[in-house]
């Protein structure tokens, strides 16, 4: 079941969506070379603590992880595609990209949202992997309407995507999110005409999240069992945000 939140809800998921919005563009300006993913953990658990919130991700558990998730972010360098863990060795160096993902829990409500962000400079072809997802993150955002159905939103996707040379991660999706941080929907970021492709309507909330890979589509988990990781070992993007469905279209929860 597709949960529809009223106004006063929305507001709520605005509130951590703020949350979300401040921690990652503090987090961007701070990824530089020979700043580590844990330095970017330490910082966001400060801000999300001193902001009453709760951290998402810290805690969380999978049947296929079988482990709790122990950061409050998922930083995924590289060829990592999600739920990269932060670490102090691991130090970025110029022409690395570092997807930072995070969400927090404030007033009962969830809000999610990633980021990939270069590091020094980065070639041409990975400048162009970014553009590309986070274009087709916003021509999605465009399509969740009232009256839309979902696979308007993940056939943008992957149009954009495909039509760019670069391809899809299938077996991660987006999806709901309100007072759980996964509701129904799935998102995926391609048409997948095995799933439901229910009508949107106002008061859904989606997090839409393009994971897109410069190789090809495959991806593996590491032996830790959350690390996901291209195939070929070529690098890998992630945008993110939470978006309510409204009467006067899209509103993007994360972000001013
Ligand atoms: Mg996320
Ligand atoms: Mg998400």
């Amino acid at each position: 079941m597709i949960v529809r939140k009223n106004m006063a809800e929305l507001e709520k998921m605005r509130s951590a969506g703020l949350l979300v919005w401040k921690v990652l563009d503090t987090l961007r300006k701070m990824v530089a070379e020979g700043v580590t993913t844990y330095e970017l953990e330490v910082a966001a658990d400060k801000m999300i603590a001193d902001a009453g919130a709760r951290p998402a991700f810290k805690g969380y558990s999978t049947p296929s992880a079988g482990t709790k998730f122990p950061f409050v972010l998922c930083t995924s360098v590289n060829d990592e595609i999600v739920h990269g863990m932060p670490s102090q060795n691991r130090v970025l160096k110029s022409g690395d990209i570092v997807s930072i993902d995070t969400g927090v829990q404030l007033n009962g409500y969830y809000g999610d949202s990633a980021v990939t962000v270069g590091v020094g400079e980065i070639s041409e072809e990975t400048r162009r992997l970014l553009e590309v997802t986070r274009e087709s993150l916003e021509l999605a955002i465009e399509k969740a309407r009232p009256g839309n159905r979902l696979f308007d939103i993940c056939g943008t996707v992957e149009r954009h995507v495909t039509a760019n040379g670069f391809s899809i991660v299938r077996e991660f999706v987006g999806h709901g999110i309100g007072t759980q941080m996964h509701e129904e929907p799935q998102v995926p970021n391609y048409v997948d005409r095995k799933s439901e492709n229910p009508r949107l309507k106002e008061g859904m909330v989606l997090a839409i999240e393009p994971m897109v890979n410069a190789g090809s589509p495959g991806s593996r988990v590491r032996p830790d069992r959350w690390t996901a990781v291209t195939e070929d070992g070529k690098y890998s993007a992630h945008f993110e945000h939470t978006v309510a469905v409204t009467a006067n279209g899209p509103w993007v929860l994360t972000r001013p």
